[in-house]
């Protein structure tokens, strides 16, 4: 049974998961998969768990899916383990509760995500919307987390192309801490912090890599990765939840910008696609947590690239070491022409 623990000295929760030892580990590129052996072919929709969502072209025809969405067959967390939290001694341990789901995204099986079209990103988005709205609902769960991994430096471990949603029942950490650096800056001047990044980029443009109607990527001043990407509304909005129809055809748009032209710049690299957004409102949280935080919290995807793994000094410090500076390769991917 996988639980999450507490490491005091860091404060930082792990989830450990004996169980996921059942997936064995990839040392090169996922294989190629038959078509009798890869479950998530179309044709094959009998071979995995039961459907939670789907976007179908022909909602008769059940091959004629987009995305299909169904709980992981090797979950991470699941919702039949009781949250009990338990104490022995300076560690403290809760019980891994919680919804992991697969969202296979497309019927090719090995197309790489920075080959995706707009409509497949759109298409993945308004996934990613849809079961954000649905998990929202479920008042067990207190944030949720949209992520992709692509290729074995990203953590991929199924050769079929695939997204994935998992449900918490409390703030994922990374998103939390967003949450507090946000809420600082708020309070301090009165503005979302993402907001004034992207104002900052706007007017400096030496960052920005493409704006759209309603979406701006840009290379974040203190990138982490080389080539790292973010996509975050022009207009402040703190939910992706809130993500309309008409801007979701931009999004996909800005989304297929930036992944073309780093499959170009960097031969479709390994690379990590994360969204962040406001969390629901919880009871159990300190009355003011969500105090003004559709006001100070700003959505937005990360598109890391992971060329390679992290060294000791990063280990150790914390710091990440980017070895090429954000204005420099935006400036690259711009003048890449497609
Ligand atoms: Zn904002």
């Amino acid at each position: 049974m996988n639980e999450f623990r507490h490491q005091p000295l860091y404060d930082e929760w792990v989830v450990i998961a004996p169980n996921r030892t059942r997936k064995p580990p990839i040392e090169s590129e996922p294989p190629t998969q038959t078509e009798i052996s890869d479950p998530f072919l179309s044709g094959n929709e009998g071979k995995t768990p039961p459907e939670i969502y789907a976007i179908r072209e022909n909602q008769s025809i059940a091959a004629s899916w987009k995305t299909r969405v169904f709980p992981n067959k090797f979950p991470l967390l699941a919702l039949e383990t009781p949250p009990v939290r338990s104490m022995n001694g300076v560690y403290s341990s809760i019980g891994g509760f919680g919804a992991h789901e697969m969202v296979i995204d497309q019927q090719k099986p090995n197309k790489h995500l920075c080959l995706f079209s707009a409509e497949e990103f759109r298409d993945l988005m308004l996934t990613f919307r849809e079961r954000f709205s649905a998990l929202y609902q479920d008042r067990r769960f207190a944030s949720v987390t949209a992520f992709k991994n692509q290729g074995i430096k990203a953590g991929n471990t199924i050769a079929h192309s695939h997204s994935q949603i998992v449900a918490l029942p409390f703030i994922a950490p990374n998103l939390a801490k967003q949450i507090e650096t946000s809420r600082e800056h708020y309070n301090r001047v009165g503005r979302c912090l993402l907001c004034d990044q992207i104002a900052s980029e706007e007017e400096k443009k030496l960052r920005v890599l493409t704006r759209g109607r309603y979406f701006t990527a840009f290379a974040p001043f203190a990138s982490r990765f080389e080539f790292e990407a973010w996509i975050a509304p022009n207009v402040h909005n703190s939910s992706f939840t809130l993500l309309t129809k008409d801007s979701l055809s931009d999004l996909g748009e800005t989304l297929e910008w930036c992944a073309k032209r780093l499959g170009i710049a960097l031969e479709n690299p390994d690379m990590n696609l994360l969204l962040f957004t406001e969390p629901p409102k919880r009871d159990h949280y300190k009355a003011d947590y969500f105090h003004h935080i559709d006001r100070f919290f700003h959505w937005h995807i990360e598109l890391l690239p992971r060329s390679r793994a992290s060294g000791g000094f990063e280990l150790a410090s914390g710091c990440r070491i980017n070895p090429i500076a954000p204005e420099t390769y935006a400036s690259y991917l711009k003048d890449i022409i497609i």
